[in-house]
């Protein structure tokens, strides 16, 4: 069975087909939250994820704004703008299809959160520290989370839990788990690690294989949208950069 795992779509439909046709063959979809805000095509982003194979999908904290479950107001004054536009777009079934979004899922071994697994819509895992201190939040091997938009992984190291390794991937690095592991597949939609390719993991649960990929998208064609949307120009310049 192949596992296609993905997060942070944030309404980038260009983005989302394209990493669909990259990775070609999956048995079933695992989304780790936040399929809008920011990007051009709130509804087709959803009604897309609705329709794929064996879909799981968690809830992340822009799709919990736009619900009514976070106030607006904790986001920055961009993020506010955009969710204001979606707040006027988002079809009712989309948004209650959202509100049916759980905040945490244990599937086989893994355990999918936005966040953390702490604070599944809010916290983000960006350093050791933080990892460590989750590492006992989850009781699966795996934990797999989003959010930060930076791919990367944090084994723990001891079983006592005291330190943590970070493995810096590379894009095309297939990749085994040997020990009890939080990883970040990267962002769909919006990627923030200074590298503007779609972001995606695909896990083969028959040869207990990861595979860690980045993909070139029509960034321009997402800008435009954005720009003729009206909404905030920085997200439309952002996806250049990756950033
Ligand atoms: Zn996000």
């Amino acid at each position: 069975m192949r596992t296609l795992i993905l997060s942070d779509i944030h309404a980038n439909l260009t983005a989302l087909m394209t990493v669909l046709a990259d990775a070609a063959t999956f048995d079933q979809v695992w989304c780790l939250g936040d399929v809008i805000g920011y990007g051009p095509n709130p509804n087709e982003c959803i009604e897309c994820i609705q329709n794929l194979p064996g879909i799981q999908c968690i809830k992340g904290n822009h799709d919990a704004a736009i619900i009514g479950d976070i106030d607006v107001r904790a986001f920055n004054y961009e993020a506010r703008a955009s969710l204001a536009w979606l707040d006027s777009e988002l079809s009712l079934k989309n948004r209650q299809w959202l509100a049916n979004r759980p905040e945490r899922l244990v599937l086989e071994d893994m355990t999918l959160v936005h966040g953390s697994p702490r604070n599944p819509v809010w916290e983000y895992i960006l350093d050791k520290r933080s990892a460590l201190e989750n590492m006992a939040a989850f009781e699966t091997t795996i934990c797999l989370v989003g959010h930060t938009h930076i791919p990367s992984i944090y084994h723990q190291e001891s079983e006592d839990g005291m330190t943590a390794k970070v493995h810096h991937l590379t894009p095309g690095e297939h990749f085994s788990i040997e020990s009890k592991s939080i990883i970040n597949p990267g962002s769909v939609g919006q990627p923030r690690d200074h590298n503007p390719k779609a972001s995606y993991m695909i896990f083969d649960d028959c040869t207990d294989e990861w595979l860690y990929k980045r993909v070139s998208y029509n960034i321009r064609e997402v800008q435009e949208q954005i720009i003729a949307l009206g909404l905030p120009e920085r997200h439309a310049s952002r996806l250049t950069v990756g950033w």
